[in-house]
């Protein structure tokens, strides 16, 4: 090999090169040595290099130089050396021993401007309202904040060394730690468990939901990643009281449909409900050619019940009655309270003869039902439309259909009374010469 001026190149490398012996003084140094220190050669190895180490990492250095010894090689090893100025510059060390002549060759690199941003990065994590961690690939805590230790009520010594599953509710544990492999398999930026309800484990074993952002950092010594966890209990906590309005909300607008649409005394549809569904009813039969009947119905003599026994008794007759109604009716009619002690039926796809039957009935049931006080009956008036494909054809309004079909089984009413109450007459039965149109 030619000879080469090795001492040139020494000197010429930006980086801090020494030889130094095991007795613990610098035996040569390159030139950056003195550029960074500010030291001159002379002074540099007049006195121990230690003494230039700054006073808390000088326990350290004593360890690292004594591995050395052992002859284990430095990589990567961090300590502040002290400069003419008084200040200290933050050095990275590799450095290998040589038996034979009792030296340490080692290199500094230094990073004090790094170390600057990494403490200053560090107070901005500390100083963070949400919830940071760094966790390694084996899941062990190395870092947290104290928005951590505020959030899980432990302390960074607590949870230092740990592994991160100590905050994962228990039922959880062994999913996390799978979860875990697949993101060290693939990190990148995510969020976990995203569209999963995750959970937390506080010391005393509360848990509370997360939600939790991954960022994978990978450093000289290995992978790791930097999670943010965020509290959801507030969030949470408002969507469930919104959850319960909504329910609550839902509700209420049903009973005020419902008390819109029905009476108050009896609960039967009310008068609107019954005009509305009556103008429904003679269109869709109108449309499919079939007959629409209608029951009018009074109670006989109720003012006499009334004045007898009191307005409260007469008022649990008329719920009375219009239970026992209520129960011989189908599904597809409807029956309503129509006004003070009337009621009205209306009947969709029913003939004459159907609709009379279902009025004696009616009629009947009340007259045989036992009446605790005094029997009362009622009087029913019914009405037919038949309309046909003939009918179809006319134009009539609706609402005259309506007035017709009222004003017959109001006739038909009148009939019931005046030939004695207690009975059941349809339209069709009452002579022509009674008839008003
Ligand atoms: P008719 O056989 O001719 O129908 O005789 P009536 O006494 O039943 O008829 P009238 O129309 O003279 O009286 C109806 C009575 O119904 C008068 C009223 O006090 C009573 N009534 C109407 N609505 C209610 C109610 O909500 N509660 C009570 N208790 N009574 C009512
Ligand atoms: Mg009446
Ligand atoms: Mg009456």
């Amino acid at each position: 090999m030619p000879k080469y001026n090795f001492e040139r190149f020494f000197d010429l490398s930006p980086d801090m090169l020494c030889i130094a012996g095991l007795d613990g003084f610098f035996k040569c140094i390159n030139h950056s040595f003195q550029r960074v220190l500010g030291w001159k050669f002379e002074e540099l190895i007049s006195q121990p290099f230690i003494k230039f180490v700054h006073p808390d990492d000088v326990a350290a250095t004593v360890r690292e130089i004594e591995k050395l010894d052992k002859g284990i090689s430095t990589i990567s090893f961090q300590n502040r050396y002290r400069c003419l100025d008084g200040t200290y510059r933050c050095l990275r060390w590799t450095a290998f021993p040589e038996k034979e002549t009792g030296s340490l060759f080692a290199v500094a690199h230094e990073i004090t401007d790094l170390m600057e941003v990494i403490e200053r990065l560090y107070l901005v994590v500390e100083a963070s309202p949400t919830a940071m961690m760094t966790v390694d690939r084996n899941g062990t805590i190395r870092l947290v904040n104290q928005a951590v230790e505020q959030l899980f009520n432990y302390s960074r010594d607590d949870l230092i060394g740990e592994s991160i599953e100590i905050l994962v509710p228990t039922s959880s544990r062994v999913r996390h730690q799978q979860d875990r492999a697949t993101f060290f398999g693939n990190p990148q930026m995510r969020s976990m468990g995203a569209g999963r309800h995750l959970k937390a484990m506080r010391r005393d074993g509360s848990e509370f939901p997360v939600e939790v952002g991954l960022n994978p950092v990978r450093l000289s010594d290995g992978e790791y990643v930097i999670a943010a966890i965020v509290d959801l209990t507030l969030q949470k906590n408002a969507e469930e009281k919104l959850t319960t309005l909504a329910k609550d909300l839902e509700e209420a607008n049903k009973k005020l449909l419902q008390l819109a649409s029905t009476d108050r005394l009896t609960a039967l549809c009310n008068r609107r409900v019954f005009d509305e569904r009556f103008e429904t009813q003679i269109r869709l039969m109108k449309r499919i050619s079939r007959s629409l009947s209608l029951l009018m119905i009074d109670i006989d003599y109720f003012k006499q019940y009334n004045d007898r026994y009191g307005h409260l008794a007469g008022d649990e007759a008329l719920k009375t009655v219009a239970s026992l109604l209520a129960k011989q009716v189908r599904a597809s009619d409807t029956l309503a309270r129509y006004g003070g002690e009337e009621f009205a039926v209306i009947l969709p796809d029913t003939t004459p003869s159907d609709a009379l039957q279902l009025a004696k009935r009616l009629q009947m049931i009340i007259h045989h039902h036992p009446w605790e006080k005094k029997r009362l009956t009622i009087s029913v008036g019914a009405s037919t439309l038949t309309f046909t494909e003939k009918t179809e054809k006319i134009t009539v309004a609706e609402v005259a259909y309506k007035t017709k079909l009222l004003s017959e089984a109001d006739q038909a009413l009148y009939h019931s009374k005046s030939s004695g109450r207690d009975r059941a007459i349809h339209f069709s039965e009452i002579g022509d010469s009674n008839k008003s149109t």
